[in-house]
């Protein structure tokens, strides 16, 4: 692989070099061999001889040089002070087949400076929700951590009951969150131009030339993280525990806990189950990302009068800041506008290309956004499956070509009384006027809906049936769920009912235990 453990190389205060503590007797849970391709530690012999080894703590390969992070952050809106990796080691940083720059991290490798109360160790259960999860987001197309494996092992690890040690190689861009820039600015606040420096020219190279590089790259900021949220709002996903310390300064999905994909559709939905007030709940996540940027984006006013790169020493006031954090809510908007759309089978690109009028191009997205608004209400009202739901827009567009939609369509009449069955009828029908009248080729539009409206979530209860077999030892279902999840747009000849069918109406919701 081609190390390149920068991080390594800044301040020694900002963590603390040491190796991994070794899990025992540790077994193969999953090897992921997409990721292994693309960090290039399929060409390596060692590393693919010994992943279970070094996933578990007990080799630490030549080209690694394992950290743990010191960072601070707001938990639940309240100050929390110093964090930091607990449990977790940054253990060497690689440069891909792509040309970027990637971070591997292995949760799970034991104690820290950093880990307060807790045993520096993570369970088998949340491993492999940690492990599905972030493969299934990446696949989906939405900027994600994703892991290169995990192992299970003979470690005890004492939760509610005495649980399998495990440990996960996530990789991701980066691990730098926002509660980096807390700790900084806090605890060490002359590291700060520095560090700044560091995050610009290593994530955001191309705001090195530019004549006011930190508000542009705070404003970068605030637009990854308001169009990874949209991405998240859009297909249904509620991370549970949007802590400032769990949201990254590229916009990439990180920390899968008591996270969750919305089954029957109910947008005050907490799937964290130690948020009493629902401040995670699923339609909060937008303007939460709004507080946690306001919050983080604070600090910089400490590099006024300081020279970063070709700024000559701009100012970096709350004038500044609120122009900067201003670019939230449009970026947010713009992104999930277009991408209900997309969702209800609008091809967005052939939008963009036509020689319309820009009236008429306005009048067809507020139409199709008021189709959308009018959709997500009945699937609220009939606490309809959102992935189904969406989905089965392809056989009310056409149900002969389309079997597996068809069947989608049927499911959801049988559950409507008969005034609900009218009112769905209505809206359809003027959905394919709708979509009649912007005069798109129907085989495009049922391509949209097919690119935009995945098949396959993880669903908590999939999840849980591949947990209760790999902690019995058998590790197929976490294999095919990473199969199946791996094309979550096309139908998967592994699947069963089961990934398909959401919780019963009555059925009280799964409790994810929030310990992990
Ligand atoms: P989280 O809420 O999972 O994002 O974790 C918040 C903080 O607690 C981070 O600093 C974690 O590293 C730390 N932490 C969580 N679980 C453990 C554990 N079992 N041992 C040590 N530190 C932990
Ligand atoms: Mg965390
Ligand atoms: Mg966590």
């Amino acid at each position: 692989m081609n190390y390149q453990n920068s991080y390594a190389t800044l301040d020694p205060r900002l963590y603390n070099q040491q190796p991994p503590t070794a899990l025992n007797n540790p077994k193969a849970g999953h090897f992921n061999p997409f990721v292994a391709k693309r960090l290039g530690w399929d060409q390596d012999p060692d590393l693919m001889q010994n992943w279970v080894e070094i996933l578990s703590g007990n080799y630490v390969p030549e080209g690694f040089e394992p950290l743990a992070m010191a960072y601070a952050g707001h938990q639940f809106g309240q100050w929390a002070g110093q964090l930091g990796d607990g449990r977790g080691l940054l253990m060497a940083q690689v440069v891909d087949n792509n040309g970027k720059l990637t971070d591997l991290h292995l949760k799970g490798a034991g104690l820290t400076p950093y880990s307060r109360m807790g045993d520096g160790r993570a369970v088998l259960r949340s491993t492999i929700r940690e492990y599905l999860c972030g493969h299934a987001m990446s696949c989906l197309g939405i900027r994600s951590s994703t892991s290169l494996g995990f192992v299970t092992s003979d470690t005890p690890v004492r939760r509610e009951t005495v649980e399998q040690g495990a440990a996960l190689m996530r990789v991701a861009d980066t691990h730098i969150r926002l509660g980096h820039v807390e700790w900084i600015a806090s605890f060490a606040p002359d590291l700060l131009p520095s560090f700044t420096q560091y995050m610009i020219e290593t994530y955001y190279p191309e705001l090195t030339t530019s004549q006011t590089p930190v508000a542009d790259f705070i404003t970068a900021v605030v637009t990854a993280t308001a169009t990874m949220i949209a991405d998240w709002q859009l297909i249904g996903f509620a991370h549970g525990v949007m802590n400032t310390d769990n949201l990254s300064i590229t916009g990439t999905t990180l920390d899968y806990g008591p996270f969750g994909f919305l089954e029957r559709f109910d947008p005050a939905w907490i799937n964290n189950h130690s948020d009493y007030s629902g401040r995670y709940a699923y339609q909060n996540q937008p303007a939460i990302g709004h507080w946690n940027l306001n919050v983080w984006m604070m600090h910089f006013m400490q590099l006024s009068g300081k020279a970063l790169f070709h700024d000559n020493k701009k100012t970096i006031n709350r004038e500044v800041l609120g122009q900067c954090l201003a670019k939230y809510e449009s970026s947010f908007m713009g992104h999930y506008q277009k991408g209900i759309c997309k969702k209800l089978g609008l091809p967005w690109e052939s939008l963009d290309n036509s020689d319309a009028e820009a009236e008429t191009v306005t009048e067809v997205i507020n139409d199709t956004l008021k189709l959308a608004f009018e959709f997500l209400e009945f699937i609220e009202a009939n606490k309809l499956d959102y992935t189904n739901s969406f989905r089965s827009l392809v056989a009310v567009i056409d149900s002969n070509s389309n079997p597996y939609e068809a069947e989608l369509l049927q499911a959801i009449d049988a559950e409507l009384d008969n005034e609900q069955r009218a009112a769905w009828a209505d809206w359809q029908q003027r959905y394919l006027t709708h979509i009649n009248t912007i005069g798109v080729d129907t085989a495009k539009v049922i391509e949209c809906l097919k690119a935009t409206n995945p098949i396959y979530v993880l669903r908590n209860s999939m999840a849980q049936r591949a947990i209760t077999k790999a902690e019995a030892g058998d590790f197929s279902e976490v294999d095919r769920l990473f199969q199946l999840l791996t094309t979550p747009y096309q139908q998967h000849v592994l699947a069963t009912q089961q990934d398909i069918t959401p919780p019963d109406r009555s059925a009280k919701p799964l409790i994810i235990s929030c310990s992990s």
